[in-house]
């Protein structure tokens, strides 16, 4: 689902929710229909403000994609770290430059005995059989 209809899907449910909890009952003149949410106000309007801000939340953690935790590792150290916790690249232990753990051992396979990190295994895919037509 594209980010931003996602986030302004999830700005409209809270909106709505929050005008049911805000102004239950309401006359559509066009329809000349009357509504009153006040009963079910509470339960109504909060389900459709939490869908909506989980609809918000879901739009930005797309956007937030670029800022993905990764794992950096020191070569002197043998030192895994979060590149959110050293900014600078640096090894807080020895001021090495650190370096991205992906693809790290194959880099330095001298270092594989020492920490064992075996590669998760990928999920292989299905061959989709083709559709068949009868008749
Ligand atoms: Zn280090």
């Amino acid at each position: 689902m594209n980010k931003i209809f996602s986030i302004i899907l999830g700005i409209s449910f809270s909106g709505f929710g929050l005008g049911i909890l805000l102004h239950p009952k309401f006359y559509d003149s066009k329809h000349d229909y009357y509504y009153d949410f006040s009963e079910i106000k509470l339960p109504l309007g909060s389900i459709l403000i939490v869908i909506g801000v989980l609809f918000v939340l879901l739009g930005f953690r797309k956007k937030s994609k670029e800022y993905e935790i990764k794992v950096l590792i020191c070569p002197t150290c043998n030192e895994p770290f979060n590149n959110i916790d050293v900014p600078d690249r640096q090894c807080p232990n020895c001021k090495s430059d650190l370096e991205d753990l992906e693809g790290f051992y194959e880099r330095h396979p001298e270092l594989k005995s020492s920490r064992d990190t075996p590669p998760s295994p990928r999920a292989k895919k299905l061959p989709i059989s083709p559709l068949r037509r009868n008749g």
